[in-house]
């Protein structure tokens, strides 16, 4: 077999996977203007959907619908996502996998997914959510081998949240937040920092955070789906967010680690936060991130907007030649944008 590898000597070690392509809030990042209202009024009642599903045992009510990674709602099968994902960690021996979406926690048969991935022997199992269903799910995730999560919080005053998300609830992510912590899961909180719409919770979020002594990490935001052309207007760098933060605290850098998405700094007191520089500082250069959507398709780069199939009936063989493909996806330097929105590719 092939060494799957480029000529920066970059290869996927780390393999994100969307789980679906529908979220239970209407982001303005992720979803056009009066498409989220609608987008978060639907979701709600799948939401109300989903927790009957969850409670439902034993009944796996997904199933395997059109491949596309643009139109429809695309969710895999428990079995089918355990044999891509077995499949792929065998041809690149993964450190860690994230699963993500759309909203992952609406994923019926989640904690199912989670211990077959456990059992495929993946070292780090992880999860990204918005924290709406993680009160109830924190526990079962844990003891099916999750290890950590981020939950992606973008205020902490309920009208700049609902102007972000909108959605009402910042109470109910935090009893979330909580319970993952108290059920033994490492937990970050991510937040993208867009220009006039919410970058004044960055320190009330900082506030929050280090009174829980969690770990904040600030995102500038990506030129992605309807923001392709328009995301400069809103980028708040991370030079701006360190000067809004200097305004309190005095900190000093801790650097970064090796494909790491984040910059961190220590405070005085101990305490740290981060910054995903996307934009301004971006880490292309080391990246090691391969990203499965809901309807089977790889990406080596979030800069990609074209989805490679992978076939069920495909040989190893086929299946490196696509990796190989996926990888030449990569940026050398940094991302360029794309017009599909991470609720499709996965954040
Ligand atoms: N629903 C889950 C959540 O809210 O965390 C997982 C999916 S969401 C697409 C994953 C992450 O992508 C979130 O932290 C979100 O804030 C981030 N994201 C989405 N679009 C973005 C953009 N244009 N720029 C920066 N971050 C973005």
């Amino acid at each position: 077999m092939p060494v799957i590898q480029d000529r920066y000597g970059r290869t996927f070690r780390t393999l994100r996977v969307s789980l679906l392509n529908h979220c239970n809030l209407g982001c303005v990042y992720c979803v056009a203007g009066d498409d989220a209202v609608g987008k978060a009024n639907n979701a709600a009642a799948k939401e109300h959907a989903a927790a009957k599903e969850h409670t439902a045992s034993g009944i796996d009510l997904n199933t395997l619908k059109t491949k596309t990674a643009h139109g429809k709602h695309t969710a895999l099968s428990v079995p089918d996502l355990l044999t891509i994902i077995e499949r792929l960690h065998g041809q690149l021996r993964l450190g860690t996998i994230r699963l993500t979406g759309g909203e992952p926690l609406l994923y019926t048969g989640l904690v199912e997914l989670i211990a077959g991935i456990r059992s495929i022997g993946i070292p780090d199992i992880k999860l990204t959510t918005n924290g709406f269903l993680l009160e109830r799910l924190a526990t079962p995730m844990k003891d099916a081998g999750m290890s950590s999560i981020n939950v992606s919080l973008d205020a902490i005053e309920e009208e700049v949240f609902f102007r972000m998300s909108q959605r009402r609830g910042v109470e109910r992510i935090i009893r979330g937040i909580d319970a993952a912590r108290q059920a033994g899961l490492s937990v970050k909180i991510n937040t993208v920092v867009m220009r006039g719409m919410n970058d004044s919770q960055i320190l009330p979020l900082l506030d929050f955070a280090f009174s829980r002594d969690l770990r904040v990490r600030y995102l500038e935001v990506m030129a992605m789906g309807h923001l392709y052309e328009t995301a400069d207007r809103y980028l708040f760098s991370q030079k701006d967010i360190l000067s809004v933060i200097a305004s309190r605290y005095h900190f000093t850098p801790l650097g970064r680690t090796r494909s790491a998405t984040a910059n961190y700094w220590q405070t005085d007191d101990g305490h740290s936060f981060g910054i995903i520089a996307n934009e301004s500082q971006p880490f292309c250069g080391d990246c090691d991130r391969l990203r499965l959507d809901s309807g089977g398709n790889i990406y080596g780069c979030l800069s990609s907007n074209h989805p490679i199939p992978l076939g069920s009936e495909e040989t190893e063989m086929e299946w490196s030649e696509k990796l190989q493909k996926a990888l030449l996806q990569k940026q050398a330097l940094r991302f360029t944008g794309s017009d599909l929105s991470m609720l499709h590719i996965g954040g």
